[in-house]
């Protein structure tokens, strides 16, 4: 619901200004005007003596017959001809999702010949692969491939799109949700079926991650997440699986593609691939300075690991935020994860707690990273890292 003033009946008496709890309305030549700051409460409506501002009810604000969408579609973001995980994970979740609702799960594949990708979609358990062939979808490109999707979108009314909260899918998912009137939960976490009425519940961190807030899309469809990587688990691979494909044939007109890539050179910080990695040897404040990275990258570089961080290292500037695992960080989910002079606060637990095994080195033995930790050792990470590295060899 949203509300409007009649220009015709407002007599400018500023009783709603007076009333409205948010400030939102000003008198502009003797008329009220509802501005930003309104949140649709209403209740200027029931104040105004002359009937002169009226509520807009979604049907009259554009919603759709929500019965004429089906389906749960992932978005297939790939790199250089590779699925990125977020993907694959967004598979297993999304069929989950698909089994509740007893519909489809659908993969949108853009691209500029990944065929083999789409065997990979019905691999991890796509039954239906839309897919989008041209040399101007090889590499991400937000015009290109905003207008193939949302005209994909239109056209087969998917239920539900899910796509991965990286760059790419942040840069993609706003702009999908704004073409299409819907709505977009950013940064999920969480993603459940409402037995009673099958809509998406959309949960993520709120308030400094202090609450956690669970979102709906009741009225517009389809209904958009984008989904922190390393959150949900990866479907199994099924070798020889089989699925519908649905090619997609983009066209695209001088001016629609309004960004050329020229060029496309991989940043230092990049190649810090903390989604993937296996092992991750964390530093934190407790390290008392950016030297303190070299015995952490020590003992990754023996173990084949990568070296994460905390937020207070970051803030302090001892290492560049790519490092950083966390709420505000990357979610990490290894099958190691050393988490040394790291204190344990929830922000950082948020995005390391799934991890196999943690590893916890602290000279508190009272610091909150324990009750986590698969193992821990009390002590200075300064003695007990060296001798980490010495029983290594
Ligand atoms: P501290 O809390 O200062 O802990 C240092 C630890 O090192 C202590 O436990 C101490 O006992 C130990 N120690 C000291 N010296 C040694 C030694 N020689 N040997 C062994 N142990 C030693 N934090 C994140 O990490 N990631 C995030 O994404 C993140 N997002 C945030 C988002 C918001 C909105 C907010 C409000 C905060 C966020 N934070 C995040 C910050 C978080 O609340 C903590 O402040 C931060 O994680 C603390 O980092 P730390 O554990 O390295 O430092
Ligand atoms: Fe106009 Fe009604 Fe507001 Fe008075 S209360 S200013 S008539 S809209
Ligand atoms: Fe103010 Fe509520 Fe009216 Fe909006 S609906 S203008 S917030 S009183």
């Amino acid at each position: 619901m949203s509300v409007k003033i009649i220009n015709d009946k407002c007599k400018g008496c500023t009783k709603c200004l007076q009333e409205c709890p948010f400030d939102a309305i000003t008198m502009q030549e003797k008329l009220a005007v509802i501005g930003p700051k309104c949140t649709s409460c209403g209740k200027c409506v029931d104040v105004c003596p002359f009937k002169a501002i009226e509520n807009i009810t979604e049907e009259k604000k554009g919603a759709v017959d929500v019965t004429l969408y089906h389906d749960v579609w992932v978005f297939a973001e790939q790199r250089d001809g590779k699925l990125m995980n977020v993907s694959v994970e967004l598979l297993g979740e999304g069929k989950k999702l698909a089994g509740e609702i007893g519909c489809k799960l659908c993969a949108i594949l853009c691209g500029d010949n990944t065929n083999e990708l789409v065997t990979e979609l019905y691999e991890y358990g796509a039954d239906k692969v839309y897919y989008a062939n041209a040399p101007e979808l090889k590499n991400y490109n937000t015009d290109a491939y905003t207008k193939v999707i949302y005209e994909a979108i239109l056209k087969y009314k998917p239920e539900i799109v899910l796509l991965g909260a990286t760059h790419i899918g942040r840069d993609l998912g706003p702009c999908l949700a704004v073409q299409c009137g819907t709505g977009l939960t950013a940064d999920c976490t969480k993603l459940d079926i409402d037995p009673e009425d099958k809509k998406l519940m959309q949960t993520r961190p709120a308030f400094g991650g202090n609450l956690m807030a669970t979102i709906l899309c009741p009225a517009h469809r389809p209904q958009m997440s984008t989904v922190r990587p390393g959150v949900m688990e990866k479907p199994v691979k099924k070798p020889g699986a089989k699925g519908e494909l649905i090619e997609l044939k983009p066209v695209y007109k001088d001016g629609d593609i309004r960004q050329k890539v020229l060029e496309i050179v991989k940043g230092l910080t990049e190649q810090v691939s903390l989604t993937d990695a296996k092992i991750i040897v964390s530093g934190g404040a407790g390290l008392g300075g950016p030297d303190g990275f070299k015995v952490i990258k020590q003992l990754a570089d023996r173990l084949g690991g990568v070296v994460g961080s905390s937020r207070a290292a970051v803030d302090a500037g001892w290492i560049d935020h790519s490092h950083q695992v966390g709420q505000t960080g990357t979610t990490v989910k290894p099958t190691v994860y050393f988490a040394c002079g790291i204190s344990g606060a929830i922000q950082h637990l948020a995005g390391m707690q799934n991890s196999g095994y943690i590893v916890a080195i602290n000279k508190n033995e009272n610091a909150p990273i324990f009750e986590v930790a698969d193992y821990g050792i009390v002590g200075d990470l300064y003695k007990v890292i060296p001798a980490l590295l010495e029983v290594l060899g």
